[in-house]
């Protein structure tokens, strides 16, 4: 079958095995099908901008052309960086959305991905954000009722844990299992002094876990710049987080949204 379309942020769905599906063009694709078959993947050269569709040739901010990057709140610094949501100061790019999406429940999480770390997300984006991030065990820790919230705590909490994730070392898999639970207690204790200031709930939810549609892990994790070499005709050989592991090399799909594809498997 022959698919063609801009890339998304391919869309999982929480199952016994993560289940990957890739929309293009209004075609679901469903692509745990595919691992351990060749596919291929051609870049056609153009590029759509996510949010207005304008045709650029570099895109930034993960699928948005330049101007839109300047104009929108989702674009702004305080998305990557939440603890400096300027809402209150009423300098909020789009009031709406940010009344939308960041004056919104949010959870404060510890996950497990290249290996421990702390994380924010909206309380709707549960569990999705951890198959994005190619967590293999995820639990919420608290809650809090705004990102500038979730921010400042995630902020306090990184002077004793990790927030970043390696994604080379996610991509090669055999992480560690870890008691999310017991972690979670001892790092609310480890940092209680500089919580003891800040409001949110502590949730006794359950720990999640995902398991990965993974043949093979890549001994070496190198990305493939589809700029250069736009046909990829490879095997599959695995979908973790938003990457797709071909045989030779990996590539993130969600920060090639945009791209316009042809898909043959
Ligand atoms: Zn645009």
């Amino acid at each position: 079958m022959k698919y063609s379309g801009n890339l998304s942020k391919m869309k999982t769905h929480h199952g016994e095995v993560v289940e990957y599906n890739l929309d293009l063009n209004g075609a679901n694709v469903a692509l745990n099908s595919f691992v351990g078959e060749k596919i291929s993947l051609t870049f056609t050269g153009d590029i759509n901008c996510c949010n207005c569709g304008k045709q650029v040739k570099k895109s930034y901010n993960q699928g948005y052309c330049f101007p839109c990057t300047i104009k929108l709140a989702e674009c702004d610094i305080c998305i990557v960086r939440p603890e400096l949501c300027h809402y209150d100061k009423g300098t909020c790019r789009e009031p709406k959305w940010g009344e939308d999406h960041c004056l919104k429940p949010h959870v404060v999480y510890i996950a497990n991905s290249s290996g421990l770390k702390v994380g924010i997300t909206r309380r709707t984006q549960v569990p999705t954000r951890w198959m994005d991030q190619g967590a293999t065990q995820a639990l919420p820790m608290m809650e809090v009722t705004s990102r500038l919230q979730s921010g400042i705590i995630e902020s306090t909490l990184k002077a004793y844990i990790n927030d970043k994730t390696d994604w080379r070392k996610m991509l090669k898999g055999g992480q560690n299992t870890y008691d999310l639970k017991l972690e979670s207690k001892n790092l609310i204790r480890q940092a209680a002094a500089d919580l003891e200031h800040l409001e949110f709930d502590i949730l006794e939810d359950e720990t999640y876990s995902f398991t990965y549609p993974v043949k093979t892990y890549p001994e070496k994790v190198s990305s493939i710049n589809i700029e250069k070499n736009p046909v990829i005709a490879q095997k599959l050989m695995g979908i973790k987080g938003q990457y797709l592991i071909f045989e030779k090399g990996v590539i993130n799909i969600r920060s090639h949204t945009g791209y316009q594809v042809e898909l043959e498997v």
